[in-house]
């Protein structure tokens, strides 16, 4: 495992659309598994290969608390399949938009079809945060970051704070 650089906004490989994964092959999960230790170093909840650089459809997330056993989870190819009308609202942060955190509103239930790890089918039902979460890092797979919700000030004012950090490094 290697631990991976991560893209931050403004960049604009961040606003491609990821393509299918034809198997899940070993090459695949050297990615996977970059990921979630990438993940884990930084730390965050979720990541999305488009967040290194590699515009696949593939997602690891963790949300187990600190004093929990580790719980990773790999979706390849997630596709949603169902979306609650019912809405929750959660502050949500991004490791591609450091240090900005702001409050979407998402489905508070989503249920999304995926591939495992090791290639097999999968059917997840999230609710709350998780939902919130699978939702979030589904976006990236489209090219979308969670300020693209907000209004056009708030969004323009996060990207004129990145690109600033951004040059003084
Ligand atoms: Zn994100």
């Amino acid at each position: 495992m290697s631990l991976r650089k991560i893209l931050t906004e403004p960049n604009l490989i961040l606003r491609k659309k990821c393509i299918l994964v034809e198997k899940v092959n070993d090459e695949i999960r050297t990615l996977m598994d970059d990921m979630l230790e990438t993940m884990y170093e930084a730390p965050g909840i979720g990541l999305a290969a488009i967040q290194i650089g590699v515009t696949k459809r593939v997602i690891v997330m963790d949300l187990s608390k600190h004093d929990q056993k580790k719980s990773p989870l790999y979706l390849v190819n997630p596709k949603i399949t169902f979306k609650s009308d019912l809405k929750s609202k959660y502050e949500e942060g991004c490791l591609s938009l450091p240090g900005q955190f702001a409050e979407i509103e998402r489905s508070s239930e989503c249920h999304v079809n995926f591939l495992d790890y090791n290639g097999n089918k999968k059917e997840l039902k999230a609710t709350g945060l998780f939902s919130t979460c699978v939702q979030h890092e589904i976006d990236h797979l489209n090219g979308i970051l969670f300020i693209d919700y907000l209004s056009k000030l708030k969004k323009t004012m996060i990207i004129k704070k990145l690109t600033k950090q951004k040059k003084s490094l």
